[in-house]
């Protein structure tokens, strides 16, 4: 995307060089596996003092999250700093917590090596910084929808209204930059295409008895923002395909958690389908 403007995108461009493309494709990487682990232990701490058990024992809700060092999830015993290295890290504790002795999760090192190859891809794509800034922001609130829905069944407002913030902000400055000309329909497609979603999505939450949650049909708005036409409109469809292979495989697992077997973490579903389509459609 935007290579009409020469030197602009993170790879390739006048810096040019095979070398180069090289740096930027292993510089993202490392900053998405970093970004992931930040992004995970926020999502654990805003689950842990507002949606766990122990949720009324936490009064400082805000130091809580904003302040505190990574701990383990069972005892709170600080990580040390080789354990915070992304991926190595989880080997070099060898799996396990050194003061309780306990197994440390397998999504540690599982996610952040996805997300240093997401953020390999989306550097080696040639976005512009400034597209790869958007994705940076937008992988951290997802990633707090995804694991607190994936959790709890519950998406976090704020985090909607951080994406619905961040996709105005992505089609006005940076998808179509001079939509105030009004000479070209760009703006209007995009807007339309995710608004067609949310009123559907209204819809089917009306006609399903309001088993789907509002959240729902607001993050699916949100992220039609974020994707813009046409990617927004494949969103509903590829985040549905995702959610019955999940539960394809679950049928088969019982080691796969999910927080209900009557209701559907759809969130989950539309974050991850999101993430997918976003690289995707600058990678094709
Ligand atoms: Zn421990």
């Amino acid at each position: 995307m935007n290579t009409d403007v020469p030197g602009s995108t993170l790879a390739g461009g006048h810096l040019g060089g095979e070398l180069m493309t090289v740096m930027i494709v292993i510089v993202g990487g490392l900053l998405f596996a970093v970004w992931h682990s930040f992004s995970d232990a926020l999502a654990w701490r805003i689950f842990t003092a507002y949606y766990s058990a122990e949720r009324k024992k936490i009064t400082h809700k805000l130091a809580f999250i904003f302040g505190s060092s990574s701990r383990c999830e069972y005892c709170s015993a600080p990580v040390p700093a080789l354990g915070l290295i992304p991926v190595a890290g989880f080997f070099l504790m060898k799996g396990r917590c050194r003061a309780c002795e306990r197994k440390l999760s397998y999504r540690f090192p599982v996610f952040e090596g996805l997300a240093a190859v997401y953020g390999m891809l989306l550097a080696f794509s040639g976005v512009t910084a400034a597209e790869f800034a958007v994705s940076l922001i937008a992988y951290l609130l997802v990633w707090l929808v995804v694991s607190t829905d994936y959790r709890v069944l519950l998406i976090p407002t704020e985090a909607i209204l951080g994406l619905l913030i961040l996709g105005i902000v992505y089609l006005l400055t940076m998808k179509n930059p001079h939509w105030y000309e009004l000479k070209d329909t760009g703006l209007g497609i995009d807007l339309a295409v995710a608004f067609v979603w949310f009123f559907l999505f209204h819809m089917l939450r009306i006609l399903s008895g309001y088993k789907m949650g509002l959240a729902d049909v607001r993050l699916v708005l949100a992220l039609g923002f974020l994707l813009g036409h046409p990617l927004a409109l494949f969103l509903p469809g590829f985040a549905a395909m995702l959610a019955i292979g999940f539960y394809l495989v679950r049928r088969y697992s019982i080691l796969i958690y999910a927080p209900s077997d009557t209701e559907i973490p759809f969130g989950v579903f539309l974050g991850a389908g999101y993430l997918l389509l976003n690289l995707a459609g600058r990678l094709v």
